[in-house]
């Protein structure tokens, strides 16, 4: 399953390591390489969809799942007082880099709005 090519089916498969937080059998979460704040974590779907672009009715249910996953895992890295930013770049003008739908968890200090 999933897309031989997208960086983040490999990191699901295993032919890619990743510091991973978190999984079963609906997503994998592991710590962002590049992190931009002191907890940085990355929440996707083992199933490859593209960016948010591509939800529609039918990936509702797992996306719900992964927001779900998103709100345990900040939770248990004990986020939650003080907050946490939760981020879905989706297209290149977004900043969006890798094209298997992401969620960045983000924690550990403050954030500016708007966003840059
Ligand atoms: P985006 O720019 O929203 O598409 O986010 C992609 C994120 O993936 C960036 O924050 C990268 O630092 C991160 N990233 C890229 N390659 C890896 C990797 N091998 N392991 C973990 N995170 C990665
Ligand atoms: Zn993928």
């Amino acid at each position: 399953m999933g897309n031989d090519k997208c960086l983040f089916c490999r990191i699901v498969n295993g032919e890619i390591p990743a510091k991973k937080v978190y999984e079963d059998g609906d997503v994998v979460a592991f710590n962002d390489i590049n992190p931009q704040a002191p907890t940085h974590v990355l929440i996707i779907p083992r199933r490859h969809i593209p960016s948010l672009d591509d939800v529609t009715d039918a990936e509702a249910t797992l996306i719900g799942t992964v927001l779900a996953r998103a709100a345990t895992i900040a939770r248990d890295l004990h986020l939650t007082s003080d907050g946490y930013r939760v981020v879905v770049n989706t297209g290149e003008a977004a900043g969006q880099t890798v094209f298997h739908i992401h969620f960045h968890i983000l924690g550990g200090r403050n954030f500016g709005w708007p966003p840059g």
